[in-house]
């Protein structure tokens, strides 16, 4: 049968190029990649036997060997696994299935060397690792139950071929035509330190031929022998005494397990006893994966039954708030013929589950009181999963809050963090509420109006800036007895003793309030403000509606589709002097269209303040030439300021804008925006 060939698909030429050129630093992990594979293979057809035992026509003695040909240059690693049939391996390795391969890309392009093999296997491209060190790759393989094998080969260059062809043992033999320069690793002392350095775990025997001289040569006969020597001590490293495993040994273990390259933050290493027992060893990545948040991303943990493995990725063992969490349970009380659709919704599964979430919230608690400079690295990384947790888990929600991070008003520092335990503690005595302000950027948010009256009240304020932060507000609903409260929401109460000047103020002020509610439509209502101190304008939601932020963060998601803009309340401040004039204005004259032009401006600021963009930026710049050519040379006021806009010459001269420069506001650094709408 002649060979047929195959067009790798086009991202996988890149890849391959990307992979012999810019990895070739790092070419000895090619070898952990094969045997890792291998291991996996074999563990794929132990699992299949549990329920078929007749799949492996005999040879359950499971081994890994690679045979170095020194004069031909190859290398290659045969294992009994469970086979590749034709379709599987014209699809395994001709494309890279995982839709994560454009991120990739472009992940491997900017990446710094040191990284590269960090990003190697997170991908699922182990295998091709192979062309660093090989200049042509032929892998044979015949999968369990079949008759015929499969040979494919390629120069890692665009075409790969496949040819039927005869294989008596089951499995893969993947022999590497090695380059020029790589020839080191067919040396048998280079393989074995390979083997001991990064596979030592390995459950299955790593197996080498070697030559045994026996006899001196002289009393006794020379003899040289071959034999098979195992390179690995195949420890189950999670079965044995925590204390017998040092943390070269977990940082191994940890690369195997995770595809990660960083080494873990931490380890939990643990026996449960009672009322199920397991056997779990975890660990807390340093650095976030590229794919944390890809919906195809590996989550879960390794599964095995005394030793003997059951799955990888097992969803149903840990929530997926705790999915950066790698590692390997292993249990005692399972069955061993368990199909992977019995572990499904196993009620054994579930206690686990239960278990490990009580250790892991356990262990962060932990991180953050003892090694608190650990714990903001796990949070950085892991923090926004976690938050995940007090929505999703509602047994745990309290416990999960507790290990909550966030910036407040208390500081300028985005590196400090507040607890919602330091929050309370710190709280006034007449404070009731916990108060937070959800936004995108934290420097933004620091100069929000809304901040205003708590600044002055002495009350601090959690600043969020997460996009999940608004679901774990509504979430959370409460802590330690106390009410969330958004700071751009609803009523933030008052001074009680500030009852009576508000009376005089709403009835100062109420022709103005009823004139702007009237003509901007955009609002529901335009009243007076507890908020604001220095700022004359903002713009809040009621209580129940959704805030600004979260309008946009569906916009952005494209969810807005029918949910008509919840209209907002405009809330003018008494003691600002441009709210004052105006409302002199109007006492003066209350159909004076110039107060409308004014109102509109306030409303713009407002809409600028709390982070959204102006629906109709060109009649705000309008009105803000107007207002400078009025401050200029005596001109229009903003509500005819197409007029007063026009070049000098075209327009006629008005008498209805204001000869006086307005007040600026005092105290706070304004943003620039609405420095330009208020001077
Ligand atoms: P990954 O192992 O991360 O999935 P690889 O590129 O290393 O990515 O391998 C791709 C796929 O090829 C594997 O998932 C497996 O299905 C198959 N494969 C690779 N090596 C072997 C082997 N020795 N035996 C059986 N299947 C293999």
């Amino acid at each position: 049968m002649t060979a047929e060939t195959h067009e790798f698909k086009t991202e996988m030429k890149q890849l391959m190029d990307i992979i012999v050129h810019s990895l070739y630093s790092h070419k000895e992990i090619f070898l952990r990649e094969l045997i890792s594979n291998a291991a996996d293979a074999i563990d794929k057809v132990r699992f299949e036997s549990l329920t078929n035992a007749d799949i492996l026509e005999g040879d359950a003695e499971w081994k890994i060997k690679l045979v170095a040909n020194e004069e031909e240059k190859t290398l290659t690693i045969t294992d009994n696994g469970i086979g590749m049939s034709r379709e599987t391996v014209a699809e395994d390795l001709g494309t890279i299935a995982r839709s994560g391969t454009r991120a990739f890309m472009d992940q491997i392009q900017e990446a710094k060397d040191k990284e590269l093999p960090e990003l190697i296997g997170q991908f699922g491209v182990g295998f091709y690792s192979a062309f660093m060190v090989a200049d042509r790759v032929t892998v044979v393989s015949r999968a369990a139950g079949q008759s015929g094998a499969i040979k494919w080969e390629s120069d890692g260059s665009g075409t790969f071929t496949l040819e039927e062809v005869e294989k008596t043992s089951r499995g893969t033999d993947i022999t590497l035509h090695m380059r020029e320069e790589a020839s080191d690793y067919l040396q048998q002392w280079q393989l074995r330190q390979l083997v001991t350095k990064f596979s030592d775990f390995i459950e299955h025997p790593v197996v080498m031929d070697v030559e045994k001289t026996s006899g001196d040569g002289e009393d006794e006969e020379k003899t040289t022998t071959i034999e098979e020597e195992t390179l690995n001590s195949q420890q189950a490293i999670w079965l044995r005494p925590k204390d017998d495993v040092d943390e070269e040994q977990h940082k191994e273990f940890y690369h195997h397990v995770s595809h990660n390259y960083d080494d873990p933050l931490e380890t939990v290493h643990y026996t449960a006893e009672g009322v199920i027992e397991f056997r779990a060893l975890l660990y807390l990545p340093r650095q976030r994966p590229f794919d944390l948040f890809m919906p195809d991303s590996k989550t879960g943990l390794h599964l095995y039954v005394k030793r003997v493995f059951i799955m990888d990725d097992c969803k149903d063992l840990i929530p997926e708030y705790f999915r950066f969490v790698k590692g390997v349970v292993d249990a005692s009380d399972l069955p061993l013929n368990v199909s992977r659709e019995m572990l499904q919704h196993n009620p054994m599964l579930e206690k686990i589950k239960k278990n490990l979430v009580a250790k892991l919230i356990g262990t962060l608690k932990n991180m953050k009181e003892k090694r608190y400079d650990d714990y903001v690295t796990f949070y950085s990384a892991f923090g926004a999963v976690l938050k995940e947790g007090v929505h999703a888990d509602f047994e745990n929600k309290d416990k999960l809050a507790d290990l909550l991070l966030f910036r407040s008003t208390k500081s300028d520092d985005d590196d400090t963090h507040v607890t919602l335990q330091d929050y309370v503690a710190a709280m006034p005595s007449d404070q009731e509420e916990i108060y937070y302000l959800v936004g995108e950027n934290l420097d933004d948010m620091r100069e929000s109006p809304y901040l205003e009256v708590f600044q002055a009240r002495g009350q601090e304020v959690l600043l969020l800036s997460d996009p999940i932060d608004e679901w774990v507000t509504q979430s959370l609903q409460e802590y330690d007895g106390k009410k969330l409260k958004a700071a751009d929401k609803g009523d933030i109460g008052g001074d009680k003793s500030d009852e009576k000047q508000k009376k005089k103020d709403e009835k100062t002020f109420k022709g103005l309030l009823g004139h702007l509610g009237e003509k901007i439509g955009e609002v529901k209502e335009v009243r007076l403000s507890s908020r604001l101190t220095d700022s004359a304008a903002c713009l809040v939601a009621d209580e129940h509606e959704m805030s600004a932020h979260m309008e946009r963060l569906m916009k952005r998601m494209g969810q807005d589709a029918g949910v008509p803009p919840s209209q907002r309340i405009l809330e003018l401040n008494a003691s600002h002097p441009v709210v004052v004039a105006l409302q002199k204005r109007y006492d003066d004259n209350d159909s004076d269209p110039a107060i409308e032009g004014y109102g509109r401006l306030l409303y713009d600021q407002a809409v600028l303040a709390e982070g959204s963009k102006l629906s109709d930026p060109s009649s705000f710049a309008t009105r803000v030439n107007a207002l400078m050519l009025a401050e200029l040379d005596g001109g229009a006021a903003p509500n005819n300021a197409d007029e007063a806009a026009k070049p000098a010459g075209a327009k006629k001269k008005s008498t209805a804008g204001p000869k006086k420069k307005a007040a600026t506001t005092t105290g706070s650094k304004k943003k620039a925006a609405k420095k330009k709408a208020e001077s």
